[in-house]
């Protein structure tokens, strides 16, 4: 059966098409700048990689196109080959604990939930109206980012804010990156033959979260009402102590927008360098001894540290750490420095394990407390696993 696993942005859609159930990748690729001046698409197939420029005033061409490329390189015959569309949603708000079929009335909680994610929910949205429009055989499920991380429980959910925000307007801690969270539980579930494990998952990418797994469910998790929480990030802040707020924008005459801005875009790791959103250039810029990278570097660390330290207390056990995401996968140094920085929980690195990239591998040594793992994520296949369980073989 043939699915496809869609992760729409406001200007980018990227998609992968899978035999299923044998979660074999057909064909993926990527349209840019939608919506903008040299909008292009990248196709990957059989290894090989091919990049056309295109005019893709909206979604909806971009979808013409991908569908175009799957018939001219016989990916399908036709477009009823085309049995599941699974469309990665940002906000399910409280709505949503798990994945679910597409009909209008969850068009309108998708809708109606942008006001808690202004900047995704419209764009996933664009996503699934174009491919409802064109493929309207292909049964539509929305995968949420949020649902993995509905089983906490109030405690860790909760503000400690007016108890009315919360019931009257839904100020919580929702959570995000729950797809990631998810795979890394039942990828680790496997390894560690135990359907009940307590886990820490760091996902740590360009945005980045650690959640704690208490028996193979999530009991908390460091984003919070929006995704600009816990811990240093690219371009965002993380925790910070909210009277930050208003006092910068008295002292900097900034008005909320600017403030608000600042802190998703011109924070974490690009803040405080002044240099780079990127891992890799605060990692060159420390070789040259760059002191605002090092300090950079320090806080990220810091901060991951604190929370896999907490979640290890709260969990009283924990079974397994692992790392995904670009950083959490790829930089050798984050992760020898993070766990490093959890030795006295009884965590040994071993350092040459260690040295590995977007692979699969135990780092930690045998008699480490906790065993360690790098663990590449893979979001793009759990939408396809949602939507073929959903839509049934
Ligand atoms: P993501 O948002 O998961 O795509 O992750 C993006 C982050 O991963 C950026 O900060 C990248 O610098 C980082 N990253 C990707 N590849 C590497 C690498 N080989 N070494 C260090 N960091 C990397």
């Amino acid at each position: 059966m043939k699915l496809l696993s869609v992760n729409a942005g406001s200007s980018s859609l990227k998609f992968q098409m899978y035999e299923m159930p044998e979660e074999k990748v057909l064909i993926s690729g990527v349209f840019e700048r939608i919506g903008l001046n040299d909008s292009l698409y990248t196709i990957k197939i059989n290894g090989e990689k091919i990049k056309k420029q295109a005019n893709l005033k909206n979604h909806k061409d971009a979808v013409r196109i991908l569908i175009e490329e799957l018939l001219t390189n016989n990916i399908i015959k036709s477009l009823d080959e085309i049995k599941g569309i699974g469309h990665r949603v940002v906000h399910g708000g409280d709505k949503y604990s798990s994945s679910i079929i597409i009909n209008e009335d969850v068009i309108k909680t998708i809708e109606d939930l942008s006001t808690l994610a202004p900047l995704h929910n419209p764009a996933n949205l664009m996503g699934i109206l174009a491919f409802k429009e064109q493929v309207p055989n292909a049964i539509a499920v929305a995968v949420f980012d949020t649902a993995f991380h509905q089983t906490m429980p109030r405690e860790s959910y909760l503000y400690a804010l007016p108890y009315e925000w919360y019931t009257h307007y839904g100020v919580r801690r929702y959570g995000f990156h729950g797809i990631s969270h998810d795979y890394l539980t039942q990828t680790l579930k496997e390894v560690l033959k135990n359907d009940k494990p307590n886990l820490i998952t760091c996902h740590l990418g360009n945005g980045g979260s650690i959640s704690a797994i208490k028996e193979g469910l999530c009991y908390d998790t460091s984003l919070g009402f929006s995704p600009n929480a816990g811990l240093v990030m690219g371009t965002r802040c993380g925790d910070i102590d909210s009277a930050i707020i208003p006092y910068i924008m008295n002292k900097a005459d900034m008005s909320l927008e600017d403030v608000m801005s600042d802190l998703s875009k011109k924070s974490g790791y690009l803040g405080i360098s002044g240099i780079s959103s990127d891992s890799r250039d605060i990692e060159d810029g420390i070789k040259n001894g760059n002191d605002r990278c090092i300090l950079a570097q320090h806080l990220f660390i810091k901060r991951a540290i604190e929370y896999i330290a907490k979640y290890y207390v709260l969990l009283g056990n924990v079974d397994a750490i692992c790392f995904a995401g670009g950083i959490g996968e790829n930089s050798i140094e984050t992760r020898m420095a993070i766990l490093k920085g959890l030795k006295c929980l009884g965590i040994k690195l071993d350092e040459q394990a260690n040295n590995v990239r977007g692979e699969f591998k135990l780092i930690s040594t045998k008699d480490s407390k906790v065993p360690c793992y790098v663990v590449p994520t893979d979001e793009e296949v759990m939408i396809a696993r949602d939507t073929y369980k959903l839509i049934g073989q």
